[in-house]
């Protein structure tokens, strides 16, 4: 198997993209589903949550009420430190199950990862290549506002709270343009299909190249 990121900045598309890439034969690997899946209720990571923060953090049926639990990490580098700890062993052993049963195979798999661009050096690590998707950010921020009834202001400051287009844009191996409509966004997925397919798979434990 081989693994690209993908990533683009707030409303940029990169769930649009990740769901046409899976059209074609893609396997995702969303770490945000992850934490959703490990966060459902007799959960071991809901559990431990609850064990540390209280059963504040839980609505009335049991699910996780994710504004309390922010409300409280929010503010406090301490809570955020220990809610960290309790979630990301449990996502990085669920990637490392996943990753382990599609090696071997000829899977293309793409991990969306929001903040690749804000990560650290070693973000290309394990990574085959990166795939960005572009957006100038005026529209961002207006598919933001008509589509996810953020104000402007909103949207501009979540943007501006993120990597700029330009720093994104230099850790492309492989770029979207998704200025344009949704069938000319189609037409740049069919093109970097192409480009996954055309990738080296190692060949390593026992795998055979592509
Ligand atoms: P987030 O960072 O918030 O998770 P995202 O990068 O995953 O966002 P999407 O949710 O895929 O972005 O897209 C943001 C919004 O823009 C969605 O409502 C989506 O339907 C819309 N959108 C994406 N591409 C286009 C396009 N080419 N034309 C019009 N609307 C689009």
């Amino acid at each position: 198997m081989i693994e690209v990121g993908l990533t683009g900045c707030i409303g940029s598309g990169k769930s649009t993209v990740a769901v046409a890439l899976a059209e074609r034969g893609a396997v995702l690997l969303d770490a945000d589903a992850i934490v959703a899946q490990l966060q459902q209720p007799g959960q071991p990571v809901l559990d431990a949550m609850v064990a540390h923060f209280g059963p504040s953090i839980l609505r009335p049926d049991g699910h996780l009420d994710r504004q309390a639990t922010a409300g409280i990490v929010f503010e406090d580098p301490q809570e955020l430190a220990a809610l960290n700890a309790i979630v990301h062993p449990a996502v990085r052993a669920e990637m490392a199950e996943r990753r382990q049963a599609l090696s071997g195979g000829d899977a293309i798999v793409v991990a969306e990862i929001p903040l690749l661009a804000e990560a650290g050096p070693d973000r290309r690590r394990g990574l085959a290549g990166i795939i960005v998707v572009d957006v100038d950010p005026d529209v961002a921020v207006r598919r933001l506002v008509v589509d996810r009834g953020l104000t402007e202001a909103e949207a501009r400051a979540r943007l501006a709270r993120q990597a700029s287009r330009a720093e994104r844009l230099a850790l492309a191996d492989f770029v979207i343009d998704n200025n344009g409509t949704h069938r000319e966004l189609a037409d740049q997925v069919a093109r970097c299909w192409e480009w996954l397919e055309s990738l080296e798979h190692p060949l390593s434990g026992g795998e055979t190249a592509r």
